[in-house]
């Protein structure tokens, strides 16, 4: 990456958001093979969104554990469970079993 000290231009943000999306591309698929790199660059996009304040889209969220960074693979890593009653997506962690509910409308 380019280092600057300026003000980050707009052209910075979005290949701030290209690059976390590769990241997280990456982490899905070394995901089954190896877990640890896989949290390693999910750690890795969240800090380049932390840098350039850049929100993680509905969709990415629902990719990874915010409490430990594990990248979800349904049946995996994850469980993914839709619940009528709260109108909720939940998913569960099954490193640190954190359950994260989405509502959906
Ligand atoms: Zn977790």
């Amino acid at each position: 990456m380019m280092a600057s000290r300026r003000r980050k231009p707009k052209w910075q943000l979005e290949i701030a958001k290209l690059h976390i999306n590769e990241l997280l591309d990456l982490a899905e698929n070394v995901a089954l093979k190896d877990e640890y790199l896989a949290r390693r660059y999910v750690e890795h996009a969240r800090r380049v969104a932390k840098k350039f304040n850049i929100r993680f889209t509905r969709e990415q969220k629902l990719k990874f554990c915010r409490k430990c960074n594990t990248y979800f693979v349904s049946g995996k890593t994850a469980i993914y469970r839709v619940n009528p009653l709260t109108k909720s997506l939940e998913v569960r962690c099954l490193r640190c079993g954190y359950v994260r509910r989405y509502r959906y409308k």
